[in-house]
């Protein structure tokens, strides 16, 4: 490719606008240090700011993220790039990194948008949610998200007609079609690695049905239905917008699972579907909640107490591993599962099925640096050369990692981890500082 580059400086550059990213971003920023946070997503706040209540305390996901994102999105010693890439990092001497960065148009100058929504209005094209996991539809000009940082209109350019009626009711005129890609060379002096994880595709197990039985989703589309920046005002599903009685959930759908290629225990996904059917039991009082699991891995600090707490609440727990879901005329699903405990096969009728999915490594990480350089583990996650010693060292000196770039986690160890890789990178920017 023959683009221009515009050359950029800093101490640090920070993959990633997540909770993680951003808690490194903001360590090395208070230290005086000049960061450049790269973030792929159109917001800040990865997948936590997208989340309803925090396990184990039930606080609210939104009010602890909001205003750290605020945070960093203000501080003078971050600068921001949402919608923009890495696409390759080389190191070319202890105390020398060079990083290419593109930057993909938004086609609306944030500065100016005041986030009144007419564009969103005036849009007859309409697509599917992606922040809202697919179950309600958005404009092609559109706000992410009510809570997005920066709350600015975008233009979806792939699905856009360019019609223009956006345009023409824009108070600001702050939309520009003109907008190009911006390439740059980012050279800094220490790299943090925060580019999260993706979610396993439900889509890889057929016999659970996703895809094909409209009332089985993922545990992420059912954390939008009960969050505070919702689709709905109430728990519906999705095939008939009937409010369910019984609702099951399946834990390790695609974790711990040798046979879709993940044999790894997701770490979250046993507690996140403890915390939502807490939380559905708050919602829909009169339904059943029952949750099909092979172990309950409640292994931090209150999780074995939420776990019973749950079990107090009446949410019914099933040592039960489920062979096929089967779809019903009236849209409800057979469970077939072997019930663990007595060694027999049984069926149970649900109205609908969450699939607790797990964890996968996120593979645009080891795409930045040369073949090799960056050593993944076997489940492609960012490998550490010391482990127990220095667990945000990654096989790169200069180079370290936060969050779950690293390893399944939840919230509490990603922002420890981002603590560990942020005092590293001090510590090595202290070490490598020109005389
Ligand atoms: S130009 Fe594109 S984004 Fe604007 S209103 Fe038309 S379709 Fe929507
Ligand atoms: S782009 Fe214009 S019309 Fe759309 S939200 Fe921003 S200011 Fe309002």
């Amino acid at each position: 490719m023959n683009e221009e580059r515009k050359m950029l400086h800093y101490d640090a550059l920070v993959v990633g606008g997540g909770i993680a990213g951003g808690e490194a971003a903001l360590n090395l920023a208070n230290t005086g240090y000049k960061v450049l946070l790269v973030e792929k997503d159109r917001s800040l706040g990865g997948k936590m700011i997208l989340l309803s209540k925090v396990f184990p305390t039930l606080d609210c996901s939104a009010c602890i993220t909001t205003p750290k994102v605020s945070e960093i999105a203000r501080h003078k010693n971050i600068t921001i790039f949402t919608e923009s890439e890495v696409t390759a990092i080389v190191k070319k001497s202890e105390n020398d990194f060079t990083a290419q960065v593109t930057k993909k148009p938004r086609y609306v100058r944030v500065e100016d948008c005041t986030a009144c929504q007419l564009c969103e209005k005036a849009c007859p094209v309409s697509v599917r949610d992606e922040y809202q996991s697919g179950l309600i539809g958005r404009k092609a000009a559109f706000i992410p998200f009510s809570i997005a940082n920066p709350k600015a209109a975008a233009i979806d350019i792939e699905n856009c007609t360019l019609c223009g009626a956006c345009e023409k009711v824009c108070p600001t005129h702050c939309i520009d079609f003109t907008m190009e890609t911006e390439y740059y060379e980012l050279h800094v002096r220490t790299v943090v690695l925060a580019t999260g994880f993706n979610l396993f595709d439900p889509l890889q197990i057929p016999r659970y049905g996703y895809g094909q039985h409209k009332n089985v989703i993922t545990s992420m589309q059912m954390e939008r239905e009960i969050a505070p920046t919702r689709p709905y005002n109430t728990i519906l599903r999705p095939g008939d917008g009937k409010v369910p009685d019984r609702i099951a959930y399946v834990l390790c759908t695609g974790s711990r699972d040798a046979t879709v290629g993940n044999p790894i225990c997701s770490q979250i996904c046993c507690m996140y579907s403890i915390k939502q059917a807490q939380l559905l039991m708050g919602a829909l009082p009169m339904a059943d909640v029952t949750i099909y699991y092979i172990n309950i891995r409640s292994f931090g600090k209150g999780f074995e107490e939420f776990y019973q707490q749950a079990k107090g609440m009446g949410v019914n727990f099933v040592k039960g591993k489920i062979g096929k879901i089967t779809e019903k005329e009236n849209g409800n699903l057979i469970l077939r599962y072997e019930d663990i405990n007595e060694g027999v096969v049984k069926e149970a009728e649900h109205d609908m099925v969450v699939l607790s999915v797990g964890v996968k490594s996120n593979p645009t990480v080891g795409k930045m640096f040369g073949r090799g350089e960056l050593k993944l583990d076997p489940f492609h996650f960012v490998a550490q050369d010391d482990l127990l010693g220095s667990p945000s060292k990654t096989s790169i000196d200069g180079v370290f990692v936060a969050g779950t770039a690293s390893a399944p986690m939840d919230i509490p160890d990603s922002i420890l981890s981002a603590g560990s890789a942020s005092s590293e990178a001090i510590s090595y920017l202290i070490q490598h500082q020109e005389p």
